[in-house]
């Protein structure tokens, strides 16, 4: 069985804003219940959310329940106040006001703690990801926090300075992590933390021949072929890699994005059979599954393979 480790529930990969609306009205419920069936009838039965600001996650959370698929959420993510991520959380200014935010998502049933410490990557300009939001002192404060409460910590980041730090923050995994080097990737294996790298939204752009973006193509082309290559290096290293598709990111649907991101982890130099089992492998370390939910997705035993190229 299967584990996307990196989605957004709340979008749809198709239009930013129209899925939003569709949360905000309250007229969701079918259309979650449509997707977490696809999920399925993919093999796919386990999911981490990376958290949205609608709080729509009781009634989300409910329908996996009643779907019986296994849906984990930050809720919202905890973003420095004036950086990224407006649309994923709310913000923080300092320690003082994370701790209260934390409190609350904590009584409110997270089931991981989502941080972004950079940008997003640009298509515009190659290696901008925006700068580092939180000091390596605020960064581990959060993640230790966290800890305290057994409760896992992901955290969004894009090159090899803010990766670095995460790293040495002791975050569990590492989203996206473009523009990374050897260094990093060695020190994500050495503390087995869980790299989820995220190539679908840059793949699928680049192959996908979008009008929009084309006049960025060029970026576009090096960000993805360099992301490629830090993949192959880190699994050639022996990181633990995990398969998130960000399935909601611009051009990446739900379920197809799983399986775009399987082949482009396979063009990273990963065997199809080899990515699938690091979906359920890293994935169920990602999720921070129980005894009982991994026995659970272990014993889905149809057979997937298949289904999945229709
Ligand atoms: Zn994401």
């Amino acid at each position: 069985m299967f584990i996307d480790s990196h989605i957004h529930i709340t979008l749809d990969g198709i239009n930013f804003k129209k899925s939003r609306e569709r949360f905000k009205k309250g007229n969701f419920k079918k259309y979650i219940h449509n997707i977490f069936k696809g999920y399925k009838e993919k093999g796919i039965y386990a999911l981490r959310d990376g958290g949205d600001d609608l709080e729509v996650y009781k009634e989300i959370k409910e329908i996996a329940r009643k779907e019986n698929i296994i849906y984990k959420s930050p809720i919202y993510a905890l973003y420095k106040k004036n950086h990224y991520a407006s649309f994923l959380g709310r913000p923080i200014g300092n320690k003082y006001e994370f701790k209260r935010e934390f409190e609350i998502l904590k009584n409110k049933g997270i089931d991981h703690l989502k941080i972004p410490l950079t940008g997003l990557v640009s298509f515009k300009k190659y290696k901008d990801v925006g700068e580092i939001a939180f000091s390596l002192d605020e960064l581990k404060y959060m993640i230790d926090t966290a800890k305290d409460s057994n409760i896992s910590v992901m955290v969004h980041a894009n090159s090899k300075e803010a990766v670095d730090m995460a790293i040495k923050a002791g975050t569990n995994t590492i989203e996206h992590g473009y523009f990374i080097e050897e260094r990093e990737l060695y020190n994500m294996a050495k503390n087995n933390i869980i790299w989820i790298p995220t190539l679908a939204p840059f793949g699928n752009i680049y192959y996908k021949d979008n009008k929009i973006l084309k006049k960025h193509i060029n970026v576009i082309e090096r960000v993805y072929k360099k992301h490629l290559e830090i993949v192959n290096k880190g699994y050639e290293l022996g990181v633990n890699i995990g398969v998130g598709s960000d399935s909601g990111a611009y051009l990446v649907r739900h379920v197809e994005g799983f399986f775009d991101e399987i082949k482009y982890l396979n063009e990273a130099g990963i065997s199809e059979k080899e990515a699938l089992k690091l979906s359920f492998e890293n994935g169920i370390k990602a999720l921070n599954l129980t005894k009982e939910e991994i026995n659970f997705i272990r014993g889905i035993k149809n057979d997937f393979s298949r289904s999945r190229h229709k």
